[in-house]
């Protein structure tokens, strides 16, 4: 028997649930793209994106995914041969490093590993260390996606201003934008990147990054950057077609204007607080199963958990068997488990991840859970009692 009839729910850490209102936005004929409405509806994601970034800074957009800012962000600052230190708290920070690599770059890599956050004070220590100037950057992560680990950005400008190092700061929030507070300008971040699969509800597709000063400087003093991924054309258009390097994403920009219209509807706040509650329920419910069964989640200490998606483990194949039942019996889909690979389980079975970010609601993440415990009861895996119950204490406090 199949209880997967009804809508469909993706509760995975990206490509999140899209809003209808976005959806019928973009449920159009072509618009022109030489004049008209598209060119005014273009302009006015501008400055919508500045203020969820929380930046005086520029704004450039990208048709590409996430490693299409990755690449953006270094190509406008950084040349072969040059050094970056790379903090990775997870698989996404530890591929940012390697977009570096393909690039010429020579990241020095901090590996966290799997479940702890970034600790300042030794990119303090190395930035120290580096006298003569060499590390030209520090790639930060704001929540690895992979392990949910959160970092403390703003503790890590202050580390770098403590070491008196030029470096800038770049910060990979292309999860967590939206999702988990965030302020470019008041944490000292000079280079910011999002995607717009993620808190920001729209189709893959588009990239963001935003840059300040500091960064459009350093831009400023490279002999050339390459025509697409040069950033200095976008950020001072003439026309559509110079935002985008070519045909503007039609469809993608009136989905945008729909998503950051609901954004500006609900406040910054308002959405920060909604997931914070909704994560502290996902964890309270995990929690309560972790008492009388496998499951763990992956990052111990709250302060350090990202607030949009939360990496479990039930050891393997519990992971992939849980989200084979759900899929197949509810039409839920978890995340699977990304860079969690161990010589005892290769393909990271042991793992999954719950998505929690963007369009969710309090009966959204209580369906979730519920579904979660269904499965594992038909697998036979132990878990504690009155994780739903938990899940709607945290509920209630709203
Ligand atoms: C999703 C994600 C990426 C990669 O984005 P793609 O769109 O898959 O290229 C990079 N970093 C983080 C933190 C992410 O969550």
């Amino acid at each position: 028997m199949s209880l997967a009839h009804g809508r469909p729910y993706l509760a995975i850490p990206g490509p999140s649930v899209m809003p209808d209102a976005v959806l019928r936005a973009m449920h159009r004929a072509s618009p022109n793209i030489y004049a008209g409405e598209l060119d005014e509806i273009t302009a006015s994601l501008i400055p919508d994106l500045a203020d969820i970034a929380r930046t005086k800074g520029k704004t450039a957009i990208y048709i590409g995914n996430g490693h299409a800012a990755w690449e953006a962000a270094l190509v406008n600052t950084l040349s072969p041969g040059d050094k970056v230190l790379v903090p990775a708290t997870g698989r996404f920070g530890l591929f940012w490093a390697d977009m570096a690599v393909g690039l010429g770059i020579v990241p020095q890599i901090i590996d966290y590993g799997r479940s702890q956050p970034v600790d300042p004070q030794q990119i303090e220590d190395m930035l120290r260390a580096d006298k003569a100037h060499e590390i030209k950057a520090v790639l930060a992560t704001h929540v690895d996606t992979s392990t949910s680990v959160r970092n403390d950005i703003s503790a890590i400008r202050a580390a770098m201003n403590a070491a008196g190092h030029p470096a800038l700061l770049m910060a990979d929030c292309i999860a967590s934008l939206v999702c988990d507070r965030y302020e470019m300008d008041a944490w000292g971040v000079d280079v910011t990147l999002a995607a717009s699969q993620k808190g920001l509800m729209v189709p893959p597709g588009l990239a963001f990054v935003w840059f300040n000063e500091k960064a459009a400087e350093v831009r400023a003093g490279k002999e050339r950057v390459s025509r697409y991924w040069d950033w200095s054309p976008r950020v001072a258009p003439q026309r559509l077609s110079e935002y985008f390097c070519g045909t503007a994403p039609t469809h993608h920009v009136y989905g945008l204007r729909a998503a950051l219209d609901m954004i500006k509807q609900e406040g910054l706040e308002a959405i920060w607080q909604r997931h914070e509650l909704l994560a502290r329920a996902v964890w309270a419910a995990c929690e309560a199963w972790a008492q009388g069964g496998p499951l763990r989640l992956n990052v111990a200490d709250p302060a350090h958990r990202g607030h949009e998606v939360t990496a479990l483990s039930l050891g393997a194949p519990h992971g992939t068997a849980l989200r084979t039942w759900l899929e197949s019996k509810a039409d839920v889909t978890l995340g699977i488990g990304l860079g969690m690979e161990t010589p005892e389980d290769p393909k990271s079975d042991g793992f999954f991840r719950i998505g929690h970010m963007g369009h969710v609601n309090a009966h959204m993440v209580m369906g979730v859970l519920g579904t979660v415990q269904a499965g594992m009861s038909a697998l036979d895996i132990p878990y504690g009692s009155g994780a739903l119950d938990a899940a709607a204490a945290v509920m209630a406090e709203a």
